[in-house]
């Protein structure tokens, strides 16, 4: 019986017999969960069925509000073994308040908006994508080395107005230095300026679950290249919105954000 625990990269295997001694009893916000299952089983997350792979691989991710239980019911031909809730922890995360502001400084123009929307649009297509791949249950990677300079989940209050969380990590590095692809994939973005973003990638790890690098100066690949863990995909740098040169590198499941860190701890 196979049950590994990375922190929250979870990795569980679910016999049909003991499936309650192998599930983790409580599970992180942030978190990505990937396990396996055995031949005629599959798998119901909060109700719904969740993909499973042709070898019975899984994943699904635990938001950074989420406060659960998340319901998994396990079926074996079809027909439900087990109901299983599970604890989902609560994190603090780290918010600022910032007052008095200009306004131009907390909402952006009309010019502005309509870019902003139409980068959305591209990076929305990008994100609802289902690959068939399973390249997620390998173990990631740290995309270029710095100093972390953003943590995961954290949020600004401007003037009153909760910003949206921060959704990735930031990795404060010379300009120029290499990005490399944090798992195998395939490239399903490759922007040089998008407006918040600048040089953007996203790249697809199969079932959902995709990585992003932002800020980029350069963009060295291209969409629907096939790419391995570590083959250097751009440079670092400051693009978009951005005060200096960083990488954000986000992974996400659909629309989901997790922690990159808790990937690679
Ligand atoms: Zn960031």
């Amino acid at each position: 019986m196979k049950f590994k625990i990375l922190i929250i990269f979870i990795f569980f295997y679910i016999p049909n017999i003991c499936f309650s001694q192998t599930l983790p009893a409580s599970i992180l916000q942030g978190g990505l969960i990937v396990g396996q299952l055995d031949q005629g089983d599959s798998l119901k997350l909060n109700g719904t069925d969740l993909k499973i792979s042709r070898d019975k691989q899984f994943v699904f991710a635990v938001g950074r509000d989420e406060l659960g239980p998340m319901n998994i019911t396990v079926l074996k031909n079809n027909e439900v073994i087990s109901i299983n809730q599970i604890k989902v922890i609560e994190r603090e995360y780290e918010i600022q308040r910032i007052n008095g502001l200009p306004k131009k400084m907390v909402s952006p123009d009309e010019e502005v908006l309509k870019r902003i929307i139409a980068d959305n649009k591209i990076i929305v297509n990008a994100k609802k994508l289902d690959l068939d791949n399973t390249y997620f249950s390998n173990s990631f990677m740290i995309p270029t080395e710095g100093i972390i300079s953003g943590v995961f989940g954290s949020q600004r209050i401007l003037n009153d107005v909760p910003k949206s969380p921060h959704k990735g990590l930031d990795i404060a590095a010379p300009e120029g230095q290499t990005v490399v692809s944090t798992n195998n994939g395939v490239i399903t973005l490759a922007e040089d300026d998008l407006y918040y973003t600048g040089g953007t990638i996203i790249i697809d790890h199969g079932h959902g679950v995709k990585s992003i690098y932002a800020h980029l100066l350069t963009v060295d690949v291209k969409v629907g290249q096939k790419i391995t863990k570590g083959e250097p995909i751009g440079k670092v740098g400051s693009t978009g919105r951005s005060t200096g040169p960083h990488l954000h590198w986000g992974v996400m499941w659909f629309d989901e954000y997790v922690d990159p860190q808790l990937l690679i701890n």
